[in-house]
């Protein structure tokens, strides 16, 4: 059986985001879409939030499993039996930093590989940042988030500027 990882912040989970785990699903056995931790960054959901809206937006997919984790990427991998990591790729920006990655996690571990699939166009250049800066601002262009977490992702921009951040 062929596992996949996909990994990510997914904070929150976009529909460029989905869409890469709906192509991705269709050619891997397995997907797991994994949030990992990411010391650096002070996320606007917790990851059990986080967890729980990809689940949401992938319970129709039936070979879609979503976790988290806190370990290397390269061991994560290991430990599931998966020998292929799957990236989404944007217009210019992805570029240098995957393909780093993508040699960093082969020289640990020579069995993983790094897929790229290709943003489609209409998400080419959305990011969760946007999304979160675009919504602080009052904007929600509904595209960009899939539908049932749109109403989360209201709530909680309401609550942070209430809360002034
Ligand atoms: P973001 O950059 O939006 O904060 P993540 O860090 O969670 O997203 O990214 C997880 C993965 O999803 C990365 O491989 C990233 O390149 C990919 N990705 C993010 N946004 C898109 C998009 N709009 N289209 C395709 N892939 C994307």
């Amino acid at each position: 059986m062929k596992v996949a990882i996909y990994p990510g912040s997914f904070d929150p989970i976009t529909s460029g985001h989905l869409n890469i785990i709906r192509r991705a699903a269709n050619i891997f056995d397995k997907l797991i879409v994994c949030v990992m931790v990411n010391a650096g960054k002070s996320p606007m959901f917790n990851l059990e939030e986080r967890v729980d809206l990809i689940k949401r937006v992938t319970a129709d997919i039936p070979n879609v499993e979503v976790d988290s984790s806190n370990e290397l990427l390269a061991e994560y991998a290991k430990r599931k039996g998966s020998c292929v990591i799957v990236k989404g790729l944007r217009a210019g920006s992805d570029f240098e930093n995957e393909f780093q990655m993508a040699l960093i996690n082969h020289n640990i571990n020579p069995n993983l590989d790094t897929m790229f699939l290709t943003a489609e166009h209409q998400y080419m250049y959305l990011s969760s940042s946007t999304v979160k800066e675009l919504g602080r601002y009052g904007v929600v262009l509904p595209e960009f988030l899939p539908e049932a977490i749109i109403p989360d992702f209201q709530e909680r921009i309401k609550s942070n500027l209430q809360g002034g951040k």
